[in-house]
């Protein structure tokens, strides 16, 4: 099965590229973009920078301690976008492995000398996640052979040992490749990094041991803290360690910290990470729109974890958030030409980014996508995930087939064949088709947001009648439809299936006013809109009007407008606002409560908000998710 994550049991087994294929549409148009101009821009620029060149041999050595990792990232793309590149690119990593298996550019001649900061054992995570991706869809070749040699000599180094490496990441691989060849030692050894993490593992550095999560034993840990990457990548390492051994325990552990880590520690966007210094999520509660760090792979991280938690459990709630996570996260990280990256993603920019002269740009540089960065994590990670985008799409049980996101596409599995029609998430109508005669139930999700969504079922017209429906009730031949209120979680649809048949899920596309929690200090007292599973925000660029005086009507509900720029199909919406006078007070601190545009100073306006992830494609802009609440009209 062609799967990134393939776990031995579970609640629902994941349906992999061999089995969901993306038509036209949201995600199939990011998944072609990726496949034809993503993986070969990181290529590019790697090349540009010289880490390919290092494996190469050449002197003297280019880019960060951890650069080997992205090109076995952008392996893992090429393996599931089943690129022509990959044998050759595989071929020069493989010229660069020692005789024992290790290798590492930067390191060779000194390992294992710097375990907290050296990365060793996550590039060969990677390594091996891109091994695992060719050993599923291709079998047995140069980069399989090479990722485990690699595997096999981090178990003879570590096995017994007290180590683990400062980045989390050879966790989750390692337990891929025992799941992928069936080997046992790839299991235990991953168990040991997960256990003996928080004894502690390394030596101390100056953000503290709670950077990279050495702080408390991963049982013992209450919710996801320090560099938020490692945590979330340490956290997919110990779902599927938990899985594989039946752990249920270490398995209750990850649940409950993820659940106070998405209740206190997530931004709306599904973004994780407040701090800049030292890319950490920050403490409960600390979200700042302006400072959110937000990294671009934190949210892949979250998302890798999410769908683990969801296989494992069945959970519709880990779905929503991968939802979330998926529209406004990685589809932001993106530019829509392909070929440029945001790292960290601010819910508020205050001043236009510089635009970069085709140099590699600082990794916090915000405002403003770039083509590459001298950290180059978050480029390759969006091209791995999307090329293997279909994987997340839908599962299996015994029963039948869960479909979590809505994208045109294809579903084989079992009995049945499915064809999915959409335009979502700009329109909330999703038809299900059956393309052959067959049995099973067939379950979409209906996300948390979607209160008052129904379900019909249509037969084929010459069809006989569908048996038994829960959810949607029998609809004869020739008759139009019934549509059946469904809740939030899954509706279902099952029973015997003829070619033409349909399946109806309605969603409420309304737009909606968001209001933090009071406990967001940075955020009391601003409210932002959503619309399906889109966050949008207000967005500035060249004269058009300035964003800080600004409050948001909420008496007046938001309004869908149609996109009006050309080759945009997206959906604008219009809320009414104020535009409070600029203070002439020197000073910004008074005896009243300041209530924008409620005391007369300020003008009625309409303010065009646009989705979050589409921000930044025009150019230098400053953007805001987030509004002050207007108060009442004088
Ligand atoms: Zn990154």
């Amino acid at each position: 099965m062609a799967n990134p994550v393939l776990p031995s049991t579970g609640v629902l087994s994941p349906l992999g590229l061999d089995a969901v294929r993306l038509a036209p549409g949201f995600w199939g148009d990011r998944v072609t973009l990726d496949r034809e101009v993503t993986i070969a821009h990181c290529r590019e620029w790697m090349e540009r920078e010289g880490w390919i060149d290092n494996f190469r041999g050449r002197r003297p050595r280019r880019g960060r301690e951890f650069s080997d990792s992205e090109i076995y990232k952008l392996l893992e793309g090429m393996a599931w976008a089943g690129h022509p590149d990959l044998p050759e690119l595989a071929e020069t990593v493989a010229r660069a492995q020692e005789g024992d298996g290790y290798l590492n550019t930067r390191w060779s001649g000194n390992r294992y000398t710097d375990l907290e900061w050296g990365h060793e054992l996550y590039c060969y995570g990677h390594l091996i996640q891109a091994g695992v991706a060719r050993l599923r869809t291709h079998g047995e070749d140069r980069l399989t052979e090479v990722a485990i040699r690699a595997a096999d000599h981090v178990c003879r180094r570590f096995m017994d040992t007290t180590e683990t490496c400062g980045h989390p990441e050879i966790e989750m691989a390692l337990v891929e490749l025992y799941r992928a060849t069936g080997t046992d030692r790839y299991l235990e050894m991953a168990r040991r990094f997960v256990e003996r993490r928080g004894l502690p593992a390394l030596g101390p550095i100056h953000f503290g041991r709670a950077y990279f999560q050495d702080d408390v034993p991963v049982r013992q840990a209450k919710v996801f803290g320090g560099h938020a990457v490692r945590a979330l990548y340490l956290a997919c390492g110990v779902v599927d360690v938990a899985v594989e051994t039946g752990d249920q325990e270490l398995l209750k552990a990850v649940e409950a910290q993820w659940e106070r880590t998405i209740a206190r520690r997530t931004h709306v966007t599904g973004g994780m990470g407040s701090r800049h210094a030292d890319e950490s999520f920050g403490e409960d509660y600390e979200l700042p729109p302006d400072r959110a760090y937000a990294e671009t792979c934190a949210s892949i991280a979250s998302i890798m974890l999410a769908h683990r938690l969801l296989l494992a459990t069945g959970d519709a709630r880990y779905a929503d958030m991968t939802e979330r996570t998926l529209y406004n996260m990685l589809a932001t990280g993106l530019a829509l030409d392909g070929k440029s990256f945001f790292y960290a993603n601010p819910l508020h920019v205050r001043v236009p980014a510089e635009p970069p002269q085709g140099v590699v740009s600082h990794a916090e540089q915000v405002g403003l996508r770039s083509p590459w960065f001298d950290v180059s994590c978050c480029p390759n990670n969006i091209a791995r995930t999307l090329a293997s985008l279909p994987a997340y799409v839908a599962t299996a049980d015994a029963g039948g087939v869960q479909i979590h996101h809505f994208t045109p596409g294809e579903i084989r599995h079992g009995g049945l064949a499915l064809q999915m029609e959409t335009g979502y998430p700009w329109s909330g109508g999703v038809t299900v088709r059956v393309l052959a005669d067959g049995r099973g139930r067939i379950s979409l999700r209906v996300p948390s947001w979607a209160t008052g969504a129904t379900l019909s079922r249509a037969c084929a017209p010459d069809g006989s009648g569908a048996s038994g429906a829960a959810g949607a009730p029998p609809a004869g031949a020739g008759r139009s439809p019934a549509a059946v209120p469904v809740a939030p979680g899954y509706a279902v649809a099952e029973g015997e299936w003829r070619a033409g048949d349909e399946i109806r899920l309605e969603l409420p596309m309304a737009p909606r006013w968001t209001f933090p929690d009071r406990r967001v200090d940075a955020l009391r007292g601003t409210v932002t809109v959503e619309r399906g599973p889109l966050v949008y925000c207000a967005e500035s660029v060249g004269d058009e009007p300035p964003l800080a005086d600004l409050a948001a009507r909420v008496t007046t509900p938001p309004a869908d407008v149609p996109a009006d720029r050309p080759g945009d199909e997206a959906v604008e919406l219009e809320i009414a606002a104020v535009r409070a006078a600029p203070d002439a007070n020197g000073w910004p601190y008074r005896a009243e409560q300041d209530r924008p545009g409620g005391t007369g100073g300020g003008t009625d306006t309409v303010l065009r908000l646009v989705p979050y992830h589409r921000w930044g494609n025009r150019g230098p802009a400053t953007m805001r998710v987030w509004l002050p609440v207007a108060g009442e009209r004088p």
